[in-house]
C-alpha cells in the first residue's frame, strides 16, 4: 500500500507485518516448494502468536478489529514471502472466519474463530468441485436432513490447506427442487468421521499449502452448523467473494513486488555492450512499466478497500470494483513476473533467483477464487445494471448530442 496514505498506526502495522515476513524461515519456502513440507503449521502458529491472523474481526474473537485497507496492508506484506503462505493465512482467518462471524452461531465462533486466529487451528473453504468451480450453482454435493441433524455426501477439489484443516466451509444442495440461490447451504464441517483428504496434486506453484481433495461421505452434522440458515448459502458465497477476492487482489501485490525489486536491482548491475543493461530502453522502460503496473494495482486496491470500508457503496457496485481489483491486479502480476523475468535473462529463469517461483506461483492468481473470466462476467453485469439504473440518470452533459450530425436520427439504426 502507499506508505503516503497511511497514518501512523498503519505504518506501525505494516512494519509488523514485514517483521512477520522476515522471520519466515528460507528452509520452509524452500521445503514447501520442493513438497517436503505439506502444511505449514508453525507458520499459522507464528502468525496466531503477533495477532496477524484475522485483522478485521472483532476484537473479542481474537482479531484487530480494524478496515479493509488495514487488511490490504497487511496482506500485501504477507504475500511477499511466498504465495503459498498467503494463501493460508487468507484462507482460514479472512475468508472462513469472517463467514462464521457474519453467520454463525455463538458457539462456532468459539469452536472455530477464537482457536484458528490464536494460530491452534485451520479451517479451509470447500467450493470447487471436480465437475467445476465456476458453475457454483451446479454443485453435486448434497445434504439430507436427518433428525436434528444433515448428512453431508460429496467431493470437493482444490482445497488449499486441506491437508491440516480441522474445519470445512462446505457448501452443499438442500433443496434441489428450489430455484439456484435458494438451494445451497454452507456447513462449517469439522475433520470428523467419513471427512478424508487426499494431498493428489502436482501443483505447477502455490505449493506446501495443502491443497487437496475433500471427500465426504455421509457426514453428519447438526443443523446448527449450518452458516445463514438452511438454504442460505448463497448469502454466505456472495459475502466471501469479498474476502476471496480483494484479499487475493491485496496480496498478490506483495507476492509480486519482490520480482521488481530484484529486476531493479539486477539491471542496475549487469552490464552488456559496456553499459549497464538498465540504459537499454528495452529494459529499462520494462522495469519502468512494472513499477507502473505495481502501483496502478495498489491505488484500485486501496480504492475498493475504500469502498467497501464506507458501507455505503451500492452492493453491485462493490462486486464491480472487487471483481475489477481481482482481475487487474493479477493480469498485471502476472504481466509484472514476466518482464521482471525477461529483463533478468537466462538466470532468472533459474532457482539462483526465485523469479522463477514467483512466476508459477502468481499464474494461479488468474484461476483461483473465481476465474478471471468469471470476473469479467460480474464487471460486465454490474456495470450495465449501474449504468441503466443510475448512470444514466445522472445530471450531466450529454456528449452524444454534440456530434456534429447527432441531429440525424435516422442514421442511428440499432436494428
Ligand atoms: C492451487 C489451487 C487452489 C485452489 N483453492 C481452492 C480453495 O481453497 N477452495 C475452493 O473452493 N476452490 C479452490 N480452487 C479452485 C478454483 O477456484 C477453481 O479452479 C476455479 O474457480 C475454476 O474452476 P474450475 O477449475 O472447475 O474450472 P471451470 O469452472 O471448469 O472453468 C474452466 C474454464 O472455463 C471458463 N469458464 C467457465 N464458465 C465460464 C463462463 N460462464 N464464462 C466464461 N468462461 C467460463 C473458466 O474461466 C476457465 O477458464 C483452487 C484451485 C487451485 C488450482
Amino acid at each position: 500500500m502507499f506508505d503516503f496514505m497511511m497514518t501512523d498506526e498503519q505504518k506501525r502495522l505494516r512494519d509488523e507485518a514485514r517483521a512477520f515476513t522476515k522471520w519466515v524461515p528460507k528452509q520452509l519456502i524452500l521445503d514447501m516448494d520442493a513438497e517436503k513440507v505439506q502444511f505449514p503449521r508453525e507458520y499459522l502458529q507464528e502468525a496466531g502468536t503477533r495477532n496477524l491472523l484475522g485483522i478485521r474481526l472483532p476484537r473479542e474473537y481474537g482479531g484487530r478489529g480494524l478496515t479493509w485497507v488495514d487488511d490490504a496492508i497487511v496482506a500485501e506484506e504477507i504475500g511477499v514471502a511466498s504465495y503459498s503462505l498467503a494463501c493460508l493465512w487468507g484462507v482460514g482467518a479472512d475468508i472462513v472466519c469472517e463467514a462464521v462471524i457474519e453467520f454463525g452461531c455463538e458457539e462456532l465462533k468459539q469452536q472455530v474463530v477464537v482457536p484458528l486466529l490464536k494460530g491452534e487451528t485451520f479451517a479451509a473453504e470447500g467450493l470447487t468441485e471436480p465437475r467445476g468451480g465456476s458453475d457454483f450453482f451446479g454443485a453435486a454435493t448434497v445434504a439430507k436432513k436427518d433428525g436434528d441433524d444433515w448428512i453431508i455426501t460429496g467431493q470437493k477439489r482444490f482445497i488449499v490447506g486441506a491437508e491440516g484443516a480441522d474445519w470445512f466451509l462446505v457448501y452443499a444442495v438442500t433443496d434441489p427442487a428450489a430455484p439456484a440461490h435458494k438451494r445451497m447451504t454452507a456447513f462449517m464441517v469439522p475433520r470428523t468421521s467419513g471427512v478424508e483428504t487426499r494431498y493428489i496434486y502436482g501443483l505447477m506453484g502455490v505449493r506446501g499449502g495443502g491443497a487437496g481433495r475433500l471427500i465426504l461421505k455421509d457426514v453428519r452434522v447438526p443443523e446448527r452448523y449450518a452458516l445463514g440458515g438452511i438454504n442460505g448459502g448463497f448469502e454466505v458465497f456472495k459475502r466471501m467473494m469479498i474476502p476471496e477476492r480483494l484479499g487475493t487482489a491485496a496480496m498478490t501485490i506483495g507476492s509480486v513486488r519482490p520480482a521488481v525489486e530484484i529486476a531493479t536491482r539486477y539491471t542496475s548491475k549487469r552490464k552488456a555492450f559496456g553499459f549497464p543493461i538498465q540504459m537499454f530502453q528495452a529494459v529499462g522502460f520494462k522495469v519502468a512499466d512494472c513499477a507502473m503496473l505495481l502501483d496502478s494495482a495498489r491505488s484500485m486496491v486501496y480504492t475498493t478497500c475504500r469502498a467497501v470500508d464506507s458501507g455505503t457503496v451500492h452492493p453491485g457496485r462493490v462486486r464491480r470494483m472487487v471483481s475489477q481489483s481481482k482481475k487487474y491486479v493479477t493480469e498485471a502480476a502476472w504481466e509484472i513476473a514476466n518482464k521482471c523475468m525477461q529483463v533478468v535473462g537466462g538466470i532468472g529463469y533459474t532457482n539462483v533467483y526465485p523469479l522463477e517461483r514467483i512466476v508459477r506461483d502468481i499464474r494461479l492468481s488468474m484461476i483461483w477464487v473465481g476465474s478471471n473470466e468469471i470476473m469479467q462476467l460480474i464487471i460486465q453485469n454490474e456495470w450495465y445494471k449501474e449504468y441503466f439504473k443510475t448512470l444514466s440518470k445522472e445530471d450531466i452533459r450529454d456528449v452524444e448530442s454534440d456530434a456534429l450530425n447527432a441531429h440525424e436520427d435516422e442514421e442511428k439504426v440499432y436494428e
